[in-house]
């Protein structure tokens, strides 16, 4: 049977620009997430933590949640990094140790393919590409006992962001990569149980969303030129509905 993971959010992901285009005073700072397998503890040989980018708050409080689930940050085999924005990147401030201790464990999704990944406790996690965003942007998905968890990264940046059908104007996206987004967001609905985002608290996938996210997408640029991003969030609808 394929393994099972565990998840951890070590640094909660919070925006300060909201999708209104009103600036709040959160901090900016990316999702990080350890995975483990489900059976056994988290060890450098079996974890990973994904986007690695903290602030001196944020690693302060990762430091917590790791002593909580009994470990340190020796117990971290590999680290990822979703794509190449700054703000995910590999950043461990006030701490030169941890940062050469991971540094050495770099596992950037250029580099996963040399990874022994048939041989690793990590094999059964699956990357998907979700360009748009950025073109290089590699999501993990998991499965867990409760359903699939997918750690998205900016493919989705909050459940705030996306119910606006908003993408972070700030880079300057060109109509083709406004459309790869949404495609890269139905992409994620047609499967995720819980969506781990970018920079905002994980949430879950129900029918309440998927209608929400119906209701909106005619609001969403570029939605004439994707109806199949339309037709995707319905069949996952249907499918809901069946287990219910
Ligand atoms: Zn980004």
């Amino acid at each position: 049977m394929a393994t099972r993971y565990q998840w951890l959010i070590l640094q909660d992901g919070n925006l300060p620009l909201q999708p209104d285009g009103g600036v709040t005073s959160a901090p900016h700072q990316c999702t990080t997430t350890l995975v483990w397998p489900c059976d056994s503890s988290p060890t450098r040989h079996n974890s990973l933590v994904i986007d690695p980018c903290f602030t001196s708050a944020g690693y302060a409080e990762a430091d917590r949640r790791l002593q909580q689930l009994g470990a340190s940050w020796n117990d971290i085999g590999t680290y990822f990094e979703s794509h190449l924005h700054l703000d995910h990147c590999l950043l461990v401030p006030q701490n030169p140790t941890a940062w050469s201790w991971l540094r050495a464990r770099s596992q950037s999704f250029a580099g996963w393919s040399a990874y022994d990944h048939a041989r690793s406790p990590l094999r059964d996690l699956e990357l998907v590409p979700c360009p748009g965003h950025a073109p290089e942007l590699l999501a993990v998905r998991i499965q867990h006992p409760l359903g699939e968890v997918w750690i998205v990264s900016d493919a989705i940046l909050s459940r705030q962001w996306l119910t606006a059908w908003q993408y972070y104007w700030p880079n300057i996206y060109d109509s083709q990569e406004v459309r790869e987004t949404w495609r890269s967001v139905a992409r994620i609905l047609a499967w995720a149980d819980w969506i781990v985002p970018g920079h905002g608290p994980p949430f879950r996938v129900d029918m309440e969303l998927l209608t929400e996210l119906a209701a909106g997408f005619p609001g969403a640029e570029q939605h004439l030129a994707c109806s199949d991003v339309l037709q995707t969030l319905e069949e996952r609808s249907l499918r809901l509905r069946s287990v219910l």
